[in-house]
């Protein structure tokens, strides 16, 4: 086993973490208060991001895409965690894996624009009656000669507002779910309200209705009735990019902060990481964060040799997610008074970590794949060598 990154992959890591540094960070702040950024801003990271050859890093090359493998798009993923969701989206890109399922005219009218940036995309599965049950789904296309005629609504839809398409599940039989390209603007697709969260500032959330809209053939991802599972199956790697490494990226951010606070503040005239219940604290997140990174890791690099990674994804969904939790609430509790007042970004980092162990599969959902897969199992479950 080799543990090393070479010296491209160290490059490629300072590289973003040096674009985020420079461009990203100093929008934070502005972001935060005032819930947008401009478009101008908006569309400068875009075009720097890409000029630095940063945009779509989890497309093949082939397409104009950075042509990482799963690892060294990892290790980008990780360094994204170091600032806001809607900045990564609006600097490096969606381009969401499905999409590698274009065939024919598909890959001139969604795939190829989307790894240019030209057109940006969002996912939409969830709907109100429908979350963590993805399968039961009410929203349904039937066939007509030319196409099909979609009908339905979605709820939750991340970066809605800025997107020009959505990959909609929809059922086109009892027991039959296919994915669509809908693109906004079509008649009888609306958009409805942006649905405000706790955190995340910036990204929208949005509300799509579907009444009697016209698809044509082409819209339809994949096989029909099979679109969906590709989909699910394609987004085992977002989760793993998206919530494993983000988190992984976003909790070590936070720790930096909190090593930095503990040497500092002094209180009974010493610093406070003197103390042994800071220790504690400091020691915790450093443990799990290097366990969870190397969970992250693992993922990706079966991933890239070829391995169905999904039981070591949903851990990594789980062990990501719940650890990004307990960092940020022990960085509240080690700023003091200051963790909770918002002249820092502590408290936005708590209220944004807490989605991680909802959205892309709930904790529960993936504990129950995990025990489901060790009861069939058994410990092969978490051997190598399987
Ligand atoms: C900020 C945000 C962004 C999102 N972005 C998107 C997006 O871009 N596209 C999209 O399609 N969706 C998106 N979602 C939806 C998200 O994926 C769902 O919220 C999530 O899957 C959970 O579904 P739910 O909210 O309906 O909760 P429910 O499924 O109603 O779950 C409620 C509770 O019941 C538990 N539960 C449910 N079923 C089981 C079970 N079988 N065993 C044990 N416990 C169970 C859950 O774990 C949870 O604790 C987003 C949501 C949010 C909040």
């Amino acid at each position: 086993m080799d543990f090393a990154l070479n010296d491209e992959q160290k490059m490629m890591i300072d590289t973003v973490r040096r674009f985020i540094a420079e461009e990203l960070r100093p929008l934070e702040d502005r972001l935060e208060n005032d819930g947008h950024i401009d478009r101008d801003t908006a569309t400068t990271i875009h075009e720097k991001a890409k000029a630095l050859g940063l945009y779509a890093l989890n497309m093949p090359a082939e397409f104009g895409g950075g042509g990482l493998s799963n690892l060294d798009r990892i290790l980008c993923e990780e360094q994204f965690g170091h600032t806001s969701d809607y900045l990564i989206r609006r600097a490096f890109g969606n381009v969401y894996e499905p999409l590698l399922h274009c065939r024919g005219e598909q890959f001139a009218r969604w795939l190829e624009p989307s790894v240019a940036g030209k057109r940006t995309c969002a996912i939409a599965i969830t709907e109100p009656g429908a979350g963590s049950d993805a399968a039961g789904i009410r929203t349904h296309a039937k066939k007509t000669d030319t196409g099909w005629v979609l009908n339905g609504g979605k709820h939750f839809i991340s970066d809605g507002e800025w997107s020009d398409f959505f990959l909609v599940s929809a059922r086109t039989g009892e027991k039959e779910i296919s994915m669509f390209m809908v693109d906004k603007g079509l008649a009888g697709f609306t958009v409805g309200k942006d649905q405000q969260m706790m955190g995340i500032r910036g990204t929208p959330h949005l509300e799509l209705f579907f009444d009697n809209v016209q698809l044509d053939d082409a819209a339809l991802l994949g096989e029909r009735g099979q679109g969906f599972k590709l989909a699910m199956s394609a987004l085992n790697v977002v989760r793993l990019a998206q919530v494993g490494a983000r988190a992984i990226g976003k909790a070590s951010h936070v720790l930096e902060l909190m090593t930095a606070y503990a040497n500092d503040r002094q209180q009974f005239g010493q610093r406070i990481g003197d103390f042994q219940m800071v220790q504690q604290m400091l020691a915790d997140s450093v443990i799990e964060i290097n366990a969870a990174r190397w969970m992250v890791y693992h993922a990706a690099w079966m991933l890239d040799q070829g391995f169905d990674a999904r039981e070591q994804i949903a851990m990594v969904k789980v062990h990501a997610a719940e650890t990004l939790g307990r960092v940020v609430d022990r960085a509240v509790q080690v700023f003091g008074g200051m963790g909770f007042c918002k002249e820092l970004p502590i408290e936005r980092y708590y209220r944004d970590a807490r989605i991680y162990r909802i959205f892309d599969g709930t904790s529960e959902i993936h504990r129950g794949v995990i025990a489901k897969s060790a009861m069939k199992k058994g410990a092969s479950l978490f051997e190598l060598h399987r």
